[in-house]
């Protein structure tokens, strides 16, 4: 006798695994990282914004989390390549990629725990 039960065929429940992988994702995101370049301990920002590099050596990695930004799966380090600052406008960190050579404008990080290493920032060229 194989008592072998025939489950009512489950509904696919995709929906609610996209939304679970999602808010795991968001999780990450927001749960800070280590330094790819540095190895320091990145703390998530604090004033509503997504880290995307790090504030003691100002490199980031070439995975595009910000939104808007195409999806990119280079993984490259991003070396901070310049300042960028314009009157009235939030100061603009410049990263290259020392990979496949692409340059992003990231915010730089100030109002915020753990802010971007000034002298680091004053550093760099004008971009
Ligand atoms: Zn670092
Ligand atoms: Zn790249």
């Amino acid at each position: 006798m194989a008592g072998e039960r025939t489950e009512p065929s489950a509904p696919r429940v995709n929906a609610h695994r996209d939304s679970l992988e999602t808010a795991i994702a968001r999780r990450t995101e927001n749960a800070g990282f280590t330094c790819a370049h540095c190895g320091g301990t990145v703390p998530p920002l604090t004033n509503g914004s997504y880290r995307n590099h790090c504030p003691y050596c100002l490199y980031s990695v070439h995975v595009d989390r910000v939104p808007g930004d195409r999806a990119s799966g280079c993984g490259g380090l991003m070396r901070p390549v310049a300042l960028r600052g314009r009157p009235g406008r939030h100061p603009q960190l410049l990263h290259g990629c020392e990979r496949c050579g692409a340059v992003r404008a990231n915010r730089a990080a100030f109002d915020t725990a753990a802010p971007d290493d000034l002298d680091l920032l004053l550093a760099l060229p004008p971009g």
